[in-house]
């Protein structure tokens, strides 16, 4: 039926994402430096150096948050490319919008509220996507790779970056200690608000491991796909390209 389990249930993933990034949105960029104690700066740095992006293209950070490749991007697109930098979230744009406005990004910006799973954009677009600590969140993924390939053009590329499984098991066990136990903590003390931390490690240990995310962006049409495992696996960096 319309109302059937399966809807409720995505209904209340929805908003349930949509609350952890109400509430979290103002102290994001805070928590993550925290957290990763700086970790995330060096994974998204190395999420650029893998984008060949070159002046003139037309970049699409998706779930992109606060900005922070949207804004390394507009710098490497030049004033002749394009960056859209698109989050489901009204609070989180609305900081990332602020941030790049206060470091004086302006002019090949563009910011769109879009849920990733049916993205606002022609057919064959972007040059490239970047979906950095999202697709975790999204609700219906192979939805979301699909509309991904849809929008992309032929020849441009998909990165996504995840939190991914620990490659080691004493590491595997440290991490799911850190995020079960001192993640929440952290999380009620700065921001107030435990359960928000205690959903991301949830969502982290349910997001498809490696192999998995690998096969769905496949199966979704994207070709030569690779991946490089960061900080033992803990993220992971996938690549793929639409022919
Ligand atoms: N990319 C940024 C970064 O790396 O710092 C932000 C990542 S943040 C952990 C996840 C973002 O995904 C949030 O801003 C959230 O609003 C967004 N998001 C969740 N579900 C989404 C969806 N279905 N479509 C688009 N964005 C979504």
């Amino acid at each position: 039926t319309h109302f059937g389990f399966k809807t409720v249930e995505k209904a209340r993933k929805a908003s349930m994402v949509a609350d952890v990034f109400h509430s979290v949105a103002g102290k994001y960029d805070l928590m993550n430096d925290l957290l990763s104690m700086g970790v995330h700066r060096l994974w998204k740095r190395f999420t650029i150096d893998c984008s060949g992006v070159r002046p003139g293209q037309r970049v699409l950070d998706l779930a992109g948050g606060t900005g922070d490749l949207a804004a390394k991007f507009s710098r490497l697109v030049g004033p002749t490319g394009q960056v859209v930098l698109a989050d489901i979230n009204e609070a989180m744009l609305k900081v990332g919008r602020d941030k790049l406005r206060d470091k004086g990004i302006l002019v090949n910006m563009d910011y769109v509220q879009a849920n990733a799973e049916s993205l606002p954009f022609p057919d064959n677009h972007f040059d490239l996507i970047t979906i950095a600590f999202g697709l975790r969140n999204v609700t219906d993924k192979e939805k979301a790779l699909a509309s991904m390939f849809r929008v992309l053009k032929p020849g441009g590329r998909l990165l996504v970056l995840e939190f991914s499984k620990p490659q080691i098991e004493l590491l595997s066990k440290a991490y799911d200690l850190y995020s079960f136990h001192v993640l929440p903590k952290i999380g009620q003390l700065v921001v107030g608000d435990g359960e928000s931390y205690q959903y991301l490690a949830e969502s982290i240990r349910m997001h498809p491991d490696q192999e998995t995310l690998k096969t769905m962006m496949s199966e979704a049409g994207f070709e030569q796909i690779t991946y490089h495992n960061m900080t033992g696996g803990i993220v992971a960096l996938h690549r793929g390209f639409k022919f």
